[in-house]
Parts: structure tokens; sequence; C-alpha cells
């Protein structure tokens, strides 16, 4: 029991050591020399290029750093193509086009063909009858007057139907079509804004002059030059 205790390393034998008599002042062969580090890439004197480090950050979609790119534009319009950017650019439409019908109430005779032959039924006809006396006559005459003529465009499928069966020339079809409502009970068009769509209906294309004459113009020719006819 000495004052100074001896250091474990020097007293313990080294492990593994044979009991065969090999000293335990040489240690085994290491195949690497101690003094060369292994080179680590995770050591701390290089640092990993991390991508969303704050010196280079990453490339977001739609980031406010990168603006987004324009609208892309727009084709250049194709010669004789009938799309048009409407209702910035108005379409030129064909004269005869059909867009809403127009009434000229004058002509209508209450005669209710155009509501019979109307597949959606969306043509609505009042009217009653008045006796007219006749000068000369001893018998009054009757004739059928208007009340209420209506259309509901909301219903019409614009066959033209009703205007070609129309004996008297009291509806037409005009190239109109801006008429949209946000309330579908406003497409149903009274006598009086059906008339005012007449404004809005093209001439009649010019006759032919190459054609026939109508039966009109020739019974009329007839009668003027008939003797006694001045
Ligand atoms: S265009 Fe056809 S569907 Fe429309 S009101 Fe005339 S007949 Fe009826
Ligand atoms: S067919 Fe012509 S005349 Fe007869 S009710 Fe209709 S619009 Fe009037």
């Amino acid at each position: 029991m000495s004052g100074v205790p001896e250091p474990e390393s020097a007293a313990a034998p080294a492990a593994g050591a044979s009991a065969a008599g090999s000293s335990p002042a040489e240690p085994p062969p290491v195949p690497g020399p101690p003094t060369e580090p292994l080179s680590v890439p995770s050591s701390p004197a290089e640092p990993l290029s991390v991508p969303s480090s704050p010196a280079e950050p990453l490339s977001v979609p739609g980031s406010p750093a990168q603006p987004l790119p324009g609208p892309p534009a727009e084709p250049p319009p194709v010669p004789g193509s009938p799309t048009a950017s409407y209702p910035d650019a108005t379409p030129e439409l064909p004269p005869r086009s059909r867009g809403v019908i127009a009434l000229l109430a004058e002509n209508c005779t209450v005669c209710m063909l155009c509501a019979r032959e109307c597949p959606d039924w969306c043509i609505y006809i009042e009217g009653h009858k008045e006796t007219v006396p006749v000068p000369g006559s001893g018998r009054p005459r009757q004739r059928n007057v208007l009340d209420r003529f209506a259309i509901d465009f909301s219903l019409c499928m614009y066959c033209g139907i009703c205007v070609e069966v129309c004996p008297f020339d009291a509806l037409f079809w005009s190239p109109q079509f801006e008429y949209a409502e946000y309330d579908i009970r406003e497409l149903l068009h009274e006598q009086d804004r059906l008339g005012q769509w007449l404004a809005t209906v093209p001439p009649p294309p010019a006759h032919d002059p190459n054609g026939e004459p109508s039966r009109e113009e020739v019974t009329a020719r007839r009668a003027a030059t008939r003797p006694g006819i001045r």
C-alpha cells in the first residue's frame, strides 16, 4: 500500500493478448497509418451545399420573385372564319339571319295560322270581332281586331314556320340578336316590343331584272291597259 498508484494502462495486459508469450508493447499492425485521418464528406470544414439555403432560393412557380408569364397571344383571325370575339367585336351576320321576329300588326288579320303551325306553341294571339258598316251595302261586314300578339322567345326554336305561313306579310325576320335577359320571363315579347323590331328588318332583296314579273304586276298592267280605264 504505497501512496502513488500505478497507472492502469501499464498494469493491465493488452486485450487479446495470448498466453503464448506475445509482448503487450507490440500492438497488432493497423492497415492504415494512424496519422492520416479518413476523409469524411460531412466534416465541418467542408459544408454540404444545400439547395434550399437562403443564399440560393428555390424557384417556386408563381413566386413574386419571378413574374408570371402573360396570357398567350391571340392567334390571328382565320380568313373566312365566322368566329368573332363578341362582344368586343360585333359579328358581321348575313342580313337574312334569324335573330328575332318582328310584327307588323296592321297586316295581321288574326287568322291564327301562325299560332296553329308553331311547333312550340309559343305564339299567343287574342282578338275579337268587330262589325264594320260597308257603304252602299245592306249588310255590315265583320272583321277581326287584334288584341294581343306575343311570342315567347324562351321557347321559340327559330324554325321560321310562322314567318313562312303568314299569308298577309305580318311577320318578318330581323338579324337583331342582342336581347338576352337575366329573367327568362322577359323573353316573352308582347306586341309593342315585336313592333319595335320592325326598324331592324332589312329591306327585301331586289327583284331579278331578268325574272318573270309577279302576278300582281301582270294584273295591274292588264287593268291599266283595259279600255275605259284612265
Ligand atoms: S320561329 Fe318557329 S318556334 Fe319560333 S315562333 Fe315561329 S313557328 Fe314558333
Ligand atoms: S299568320 Fe299572320 S295574319 Fe295570321 S295571325 Fe299570324 S301574323 Fe296574324
